[in-house]
């Protein structure tokens, strides 16, 4: 077998483009899904569809796994787990760090080995220089394959042995990734409301996306050292300003839900005690469930 080759198991719009990008490289590409109609464009691209699972494992040393969850590598492989001994898989499909760390011990346990991955870019930037993926696993399985999982993105950052680690650094990024998007669907349903179309206020979003950095970069060590010091904002003020967001939604007659769970952080901070405190006192009350 060509060291230059690869399956890839999973073609939702991920696993569609990182098949044409090795495609690209000029690796030899073998591919299942479910839907076998997904792999069609990358057939025609030279690409070979197996005609199971076992004969996709069979067909390359490493299989990229880019599946919705954990629960479809079981679906897919566990019928398939005799042609795992020998096999490296590297597991781009996002689930929590506990269910990474099981699936890395039942690939182990197979004979197999495991990488986890998480990518964060979206498909157009698979296959694209400066974007980044996290791995961790064995390091040894990470330093061989390290080219091909650098076609993928082209930069890696591996994280340590523990496979829950990509899985973990893929998680806080989605973390805060989910409810920003949502906070900005959130605002262009309020503009749309007052005839602001999400061209319009495109620019105003960017701009406050871009100074979200200045906050962190602010908060990163007051936190860690416990400093949640009021000077210079009150989670009281915090309150009332949203407060004034749910109005302002309540008013245009837009949902209100995503800005009532803030403001009820909020509220709690405040009915703590901590209403002179800065809002990043909110970091404690979340830390516990
Ligand atoms: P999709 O959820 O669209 O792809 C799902 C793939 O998983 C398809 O091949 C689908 O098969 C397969 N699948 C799901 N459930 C089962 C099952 N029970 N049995 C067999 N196959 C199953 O995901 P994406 O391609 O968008 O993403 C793949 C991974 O990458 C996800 O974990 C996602 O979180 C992550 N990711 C996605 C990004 C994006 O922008 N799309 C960006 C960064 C990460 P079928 O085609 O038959 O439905």
């Amino acid at each position: 077998q060509s060291s230059r080759s690869v399956t890839v198991i999973g073609l939702g719009p991920m696993g569609q483009a990182m098949a044409a990008a090795y495609l690209g490289r000029g690796y030899r590409v073998t591919l299942w899904n479910r839907t076998p109609s997904r792999a069609d464009a990358l057939v025609r691209a030279g690409a070979t569809l197996a005609a199971s699972p076992q004969q996709a494992l069979a067909a390359s040393d490493v299989t990229v796994l880019s599946l919705t969850d954990l629960d479809a590598m079981y679906a897919i492989l566990e019928p398939a787990k005799a042609a795992l001994a020998g096999r490296t898989l590297v597991n781009l499909s996002s689930d929590t760090p506990e269910k990474a760390r099981a699936g890395a011990r039942w690939v182990t346990e197979l004979g197999g080995t495991h990488l986890t991955g998480g990518v964060l870019c979206p498909p157009p930037l698979i296959g694209t220089a400066e974007v980044s993926a996290f791995y961790s696993g064995p390091r040894e399985a990470y330093d061989t394959h390290r080219d091909a999982l650098e076609v993928i993105t082209g930069k890696t950052d591996y994280r340590g042995e523990d496979p829950g680690l990509a899985a973990l650094m893929y998680q806080l990024n989605m973390a805060i990734f989910w409810p920003s998007m949502i906070a900005y669907w959130q605002t262009v349903a309020l503009a749309g409301a007052h005839g602001l179309t999400a061209t319009d206020i495109a620019p105003y979003v960017t701009e406050n996306f871009a100074g979200m950095g200045h906050f962190v970069d602010f908060y990163a060590s007051r936190i860690d050292a416990g400093n949640h010091e009021g000077d210079v904002d009150r989670t009281a003020m915090g309150l009332a300003s949203m407060d004034h967001v749910v109005h302002t939604a309540a008013d245009a007659g837009t949902d209100t839900a995503f800005p009532e769970a803030v403001r009820d952080i909020f509220r709690r901070v405040v009915e703590a005690g901590h209403g002179s405190d800065s809002f990043s006192r909110a970091v404690e009350l979340l830390k516990k469930r």
